[in-house]
């Protein structure tokens, strides 16, 4: 017997889309996680919400934490260093040459 349930009802979005953000966060329970995948993997309306809310909270985030970046010229600097220690393998430089 095939009893098609397929529970996709407005207000089970309404419940699990008011949970997005703590997941997006990953703030929300393992279960409650579990049952929110299970439910994307079978609803394009909320797959497309989830989507739309993961980039802007994507660009939220960029935005406000702006990640360190090393500037091209320290990191040309501190892969010369490297550079200078790792080069001398099985010769010591540190004679001076005149
Ligand atoms: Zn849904």
């Amino acid at each position: 017997m095939s009893d098609h349930h397929h529970s996709h009802s407005l207000e089970r979005c309404c419940a699990l889309m008011a949970q997005l953000n703590d997941y997006l966060d990953g703030e929300l329970p393992p279960d409650l996680c579990a049952e929110l995948d299970a439910h994307l993997a079978d609803c394009p309306d909320c797959q497309v919400v989830l989507d739309t809310l993961g980039k802007t909270v994507q660009i939220v985030r960029t935005l406000d934490l702006t990640p360190p970046e090393l500037p091209a010229d320290v990191e040309a600097r501190l892969l010369a260093r490297l550079g200078l220690t790792a080069g001398t393998t099985g010769h010591t430089t540190w004679g001076q040459h005149r």
